[in-house]
């Protein structure tokens, strides 16, 4: 019997099928250096947990409201809304179990059949499989590698149609690392308001920023507000992917809207795991400061060393923790450089293009991982590629 058409199209991540296939190496006694996961090598931060167990024992292991516990509603709103210069209120931001139904149902919630939706390529592939599901058609706007891979504006300006319905950015971007630079966000909220389309800004990784840089939100920009959607989470900012935390931000009706999705399909987010929410909020930052600082020094350490490998060229990335570098020089696929570094290196990292067409020609490292692991996993890399120049 076939399946409905609404996902015929989906596709496993990248990430998770090089996963498989490093782990069947392992199994087979093969050592692999993991570059291919996209999330901290941290642990949650003590007080996080703690606050987590505690809920746990004291009996916070019921039902809440779909969308949010209110007291970690409201420090979200606190907190999501000072850090970057606008009024949020409590319910405004609905609470669910990792950013991701937090792209997903305002999706659902916005797009009708045929409307189009702009996002990134590369890009986060949740994006594209998101906008197919709600049976809107998705439109790949390449990025600029010597811009903070932020859009190409002109290809942008040309794929905008009377048919947009929602803009996706990513900043700091998966799997890039780039931040959009201000001057691009403006422009973008112009056509945003010219056109009456929404703005979905993925800031999932907007605390993850180096060089004392901030990535600015698009949401701050005058006019945005009512017509933005914020994702945003607890996964890599306090190193909880697997206690599923995320939000988003979006005007009340909106809201309402998604809280009624929320409602009907996951119920609500853990109760435990919004205590541990609230104390990771309201608590000390300074292991985010520490965490961030020691990405910095990865980011410098595996940029600098992809430099050096033949046919490899790597901006720096401002953001996140992955490095993207252009492997056009290594004259092979991105595909097949992918496997080739698996499978005689046996590092694990990821093709470009399983973030989309346009990320052909590029590989993607994460750098949450050790020094050392970074280290082991150039010299690989860098063996790898002499052999194949030889
Ligand atoms: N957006 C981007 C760009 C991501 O890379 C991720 C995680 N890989 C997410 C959203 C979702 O993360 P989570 O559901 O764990 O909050």
């Amino acid at each position: 019997m076939p399946f409905a058409n609404r996902t015929a199209h989906l596709r496993p991540e990248g990430a998770y099928q090089v996963l498989a296939r490093a782990n069947q190496m392992e199994s087979a006694g093969r050592e692999i250096i993991h570059l291919e996961i996209g999330q901290p090598d941290y642990p949650t931060f003590e007080n996080v947990s703690q606050a987590g167990i505690d809920a746990i024992l004291s009996g916070k292991t019921r039902y809440t409201p779909p969308a949010g516990m209110p007291a970690l509603r409201a420090a979200i709103a606190e907190d999501a809304g000072r850090r970057r210069g606008i009024e949020v209120h409590p319910e405004e931001v609905v609470v669910s179990p990792g950013g991701k139904p937090n792209l997903f149902f305002p999706t659902l919630a916005l797009v009708e059949p045929g409307d189009e939706v702009i996002y990134p390529d590369p890009g986060f592939p949740t994006y594209e499989a998101m906008i197919k599901v709600a049976g809107g058609v998705p439109v790949a706007v390449p990025l600029l590698e010597d811009n903070s891979f932020s859009f190409d504006l002109d290809a942008f300006d040309r794929l905008l149609s009377p048919r947009t319905k929602m803009i996706i950015l990513n900043s700091p971007s998966n799997p890039t690392g780039g931040v959009i630079p201000l001057a691009d966000l403006e422009h973008i909220a112009a056509q945003a308001i010219r056109i009456g389309s929404w703005v979905m800004s993925d800031e999932i990784y907007t605390r993850l920023v180096y060089d004392g840089l901030e990535a600015p939100s698009i949401v701050a920009l005058p006019g945005m507000q009512e017509r933005t959607i914020i994702v945003d989470g607890f996964s890599k900012t306090y190193s909880m992917t697997g206690w599923r935390l995320g939000y988003g931000i979006m005007p009340k009706d909106l809201a309402d809207t998604v809280d009624l999705l929320l409602t009907h399909s996951i119920g609500s987010t853990a109760h435990f795991t919004q205590f541990a929410g609230v104390a990771a909020l309201t608590g000390p930052q300074d292991m985010v400061d520490v965490m961030v600082e020691e990405y910095q020094r990865r980011r410098d350490m595996i940029v600098e060393g992809l430099n050096s490998i033949p046919g490899f060229k790597c901006q720096k990335p401002q953001g996140a923790f992955y490095a993207f570098p252009n492997i056009t020089g290594s004259g092979l696929k991105s595909t097949e450089l992918a496997n080739l570094i698996l499978e005689r290196g046996g590092v694990a990292l990821l093709p470009g293009n399983s973030f989309g067409k346009y990320g052909e020609g590029y590989l993607r490292l994460s750098y949450a991982n050790s020094i050392e692991n970074i280290e082991k996993g150039l010299e690989r890399i860098n063996q790898v590629l002499h052999e194949l120049t030889k």
